[in-house]
């Protein structure tokens, strides 16, 4: 199939923009032929009318937990830091967490998350009381909707040793059941929740579980000042330091946050080639601080962009992200250009976690698209794309949704799932599970 009639933004080596041209889907889903003007003659078409076609977003970290937390108020005083928030409701939710649970709240996120643009996930799930199989319900959500997800299970001795190995058992299991079916669309991460919830010896066992299956961490990782604090109460000069001897960090680990970095935590970071993911309306959200961004990329840091449940949009992450650092450093100089590398990183990311090409437009490329409601009132070139990103693009609507060629939204609704009659599931699911917390 061919999408025709588009004006294109490639985000491919040349970073092109072609006022109208067409991209081709092949069956096997890969990108084909992408060129400028009208598509041969005779080929199946679609006409996107002018609309913007681009590559589907990627969030690099989120928790689809969280979905069902929406609206969610509960009694009492208000947590008053970032340890009691974890406490007070994120500790409570997914303890109440049942296996439906998971299932319907991965579904909605996914649901969400698609009709937002974004066509690739990178979760990080705890349901404490139903952990063996929860990936399996939230990996089939993912197949279901059908977008691209890498999943892991938060590994914690917050509940106990035995809840900690519960949860490198089911990263265990997790890895070597997406290993098995190819992992193009689902693959896996190992995941631990954080170094001040894990003990050593945790660390250790997740190391050996993981030496055979050469999966990336997936972790929290400096997200409060409360990580470092524990992990100098052990003896180590830093959360990174500790992470760094116990051998969790690497080209594949995926490190959610790195607010409470020094200069030579961010040295040790890049060096070891970690994934970092700025997060950066949940750490407004929690009020734990700002992440240097502009001082991680500086310090050749790949650092892209996740949600951290905070919201399905992340373009909504994109636009804070540039905010945030202005603010923080205040100059209004900076910020667009790390707010654009994170955003352009997130494929770097995806890339090193799957071994797969997505977030661009060209030949041999997932077909990962999608079709935006945007015809810009001034000129769209390569060299003002960032001012149309920023005041327009991410304000657009999504039209249409393919991951892996294969249609996920079209005409703004989503054509996989039945969206209404899965609302209706998850509120239900969502009023049973409120009064369980
Ligand atoms: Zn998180």
């Amino acid at each position: 199939m061919i999408v025709a009639n588009a004006r294109i933004l490639t985000f491919d080596g040349g970073n092109r923009v072609l006022d109208s041209g067409a991209v081709e889907m092949r069956d096997d889903g890969s990108i084909g032929a992408v060129t400028e003007g009208p598509p041969p003659p005779g080929a199946e078409t679609l006409d996107a009318g002018g609309r913007l076609l681009m590559p589907a977003l990627i969030n690099c970290h989120t928790h689809l937990y969280s979905t069902l937390a929406r609206g969610l108020a509960l009694p009492g005083r208000a947590p008053a830091n970032f340890p009691e928030i974890l406490r007070k409701l994120w500790w409570r939710l997914d303890r109440a967490l049942d296996e439906e649970d998971v299932y319907y709240s991965a579904l909605i996120g996914l649901v969400d998350s698609a009709k937002c643009g974004v066509g690739t996930l990178i979760d990080h799930h705890s349901s404490p009381n139903a952990c063996p199989g929860s990936l399996d319900r939230i990996e089939q959500a993912f197949r279901e909707a059908g977008l691209r997800g890498a999943l892991c299970y938060e590994t914690s001795d917050r509940n106990g040793a035995a809840e900690a190995r519960r949860g490198i058992a089911e990263n265990v299991r997790c890895l070597e059941r997406v290993r098995g079916s190819g992992g193009s669309l689902v693959s896996g991460c190992f995941g631990l929740h954080a170094s001040f919830t894990l003990s050593d010896r945790t660390l250790r066992q997740a190391v050996e579980a993981n030496q055979s299956l050469g999966a990336g961490f997936h972790l929290h990782v400096a997200e409060d000042r409360c990580d470092g604090q524990h992990a100098r109460r052990l003896g180590y000069r830093s959360t990174v330091r500790r992470l760094l001897e116990a051998e969790i960090l690497g080209p594949r680990c995926v490190a959610a946050h790195c607010v409470h970095v020094s200069a030579a935590d961010l040295a040790l970071l890049a060096r070891e080639g970690v994934n970092v993911v700025h997060n950066p309306q949940s750490n407004c959200g929690n009020a734990v601080g700002a992440a240097k961004l502009v001082e991680m990329m500086r310090a050749g840091v790949l650092t892209g962009l996740g949600t951290d449940g905070y919201t399905p949009r992340l373009w909504d992450e994109f636009k804070t992200a540039l905010h945030v650092q202005r603010l923080r450093r205040r100059d209004p100089r900076v910020g667009a250009p790390e707010a654009y590398a994170a955003l352009l990183n997130n494929r770097a990311i995806a890339r090193k976690v799957w071994g797969l090409e997505i977030g661009r437009i060209e030949t041999g490329a997932r077909a990962d698209l999608i079709l935006v409601d945007y015809h810009p009132p001034t000129t769209l070139t390569a060299d003002n794309l960032f001012g149309h990103l920023l005041f327009g693009i991410a304000n657009a609507t999504v039209d249409s949704l393919w991951v892996n060629g294969r249609p996920v939204v079209r005409e703004k609704q989503c054509v996989t799932v039945n969206e209404r009659a899965l609302s209706a599931k998850a509120a239900a699911r969502a009023r049973s599970l409120w009064e369980r917390i």
